[in-house]
């Protein structure tokens, strides 16, 4: 199932390229949830009304996604996790840029999992609006996983369990001295979307082809099967640190061709199984 919220804060299911209006089941999740609940409700309540919801759709009618304005899919992420270097390729080209041997590079163990603002969340209707055009701002590709239900300590071999779905990201960032979870938590500078797709849809989340390009052009294109650390052992290591909450986000780290990003750019990052996310850059209003 892809799951949408799209204009003023409603729920979709989106099939082909129509979106079906299941507002009614978020709005009766959303009533009997605690206010107190870290995390997002209905994520953590699909499991429960996943065979509800879809009925729903099927009864709705449609609205074509190219007439929605398409929000983050989940409304209340309790935190946004991301990976540092995560592919070896892209390990190699900071290391070159940095002029220094790629041995002395601070690998993703060492480093550790960072968080990067809810504040910097949006959607692909939004644009990412760029607040220091002065400086270097880069895009980086990245899949991002949707935490599914509440974990800590979470073994390898029950990770894809705390899946709720999976969907396409920017890791946007400003190149600099700051710390990396400072320039990566602008406002807009986590672009998320089109929608998420649920796990069951991802046979093997280890094994995704992903493509970003900037006005058209190839900038990044790998395969989540290059991860050093891969989904599982993400979800692993980030929760021997963290309690994982449903609605998390995880970016899970970008391959190499990282580049700037311009306001007017437009930026497509793409996998087949997860649909394409489309937005443009801008300037800080
Ligand atoms: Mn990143």
């Amino acid at each position: 199932m892809k799951l949408c919220r799209y204009d003023d804060d409603r729920l979709g299911v989106v099939i082909g390229d129509m979106v079906h209006d299941v507002t009614p089941a978020q709005d009766e999740i959303r009533k009997s949830a605690r206010y107190d609940m870290m995390g997002d409700a209905v994520i953590a309540a699909l499991p429960d009304w996943r065979a509800r919801i879809e009925a729903m759709a099927k009864q709705a009618p449609g609205k074509p996604i190219s007439q929605v304005k398409l929000l983050p899919p989940v409304a209340r992420p309790s935190k946004v996790m991301a990976a540092p270097t995560n592919y070896k390729a892209h390990v190699e080209e900071m290391a070159a840029r940095r002029g220094t041997p790629v041995e002395t590079h601070r690998g993703i163990a060492a480093a550790g999992i960072f968080l990067k603002s809810n504040s910097s969340v949006i959607g692909q209707s939004e644009v990412i609006p760029l607040r220091f055009p002065d400086r270097l701002n880069e895009h980086e590709l990245e899949v991002v996983i949707v935490i599914g239900k509440k974990g800590t300590n979470i073994s390898r071999e029950n990770a894809l369990d705390h899946i709720a779905g999976y969907c396409m990201g920017l890791d946007m960032t400003v190149r600099g001295k700051e710390d990396r979870s400072f320039r990566k938590s602008v406002d807009g500078y986590s672009p998320v979307g089109p929608y998420m797709v649920t796990a069951d849809e991802i046979a093997d989340p280890d094994d995704l082809p992903i493509e970003l390009t900037v006005n058209g052009v190839t900038k990044q294109k790998s395969n989540t099967s290059q991860l050093i650390y891969d989904i599982r052992k993400l979800i692993e290591f980030a929760s021997s640190y963290y309690t994982l909450h449903p609605g998390d986000y995880f970016f899970t780290g970008t391959p190499s061709g990282v580049g700037p990003v311009q306001p007017g750019d437009w930026i497509s990052a793409a996998s087949p199984p997860l649909g394409e996310l489309r937005i443009q850059a801008g300037r800080q209003d």
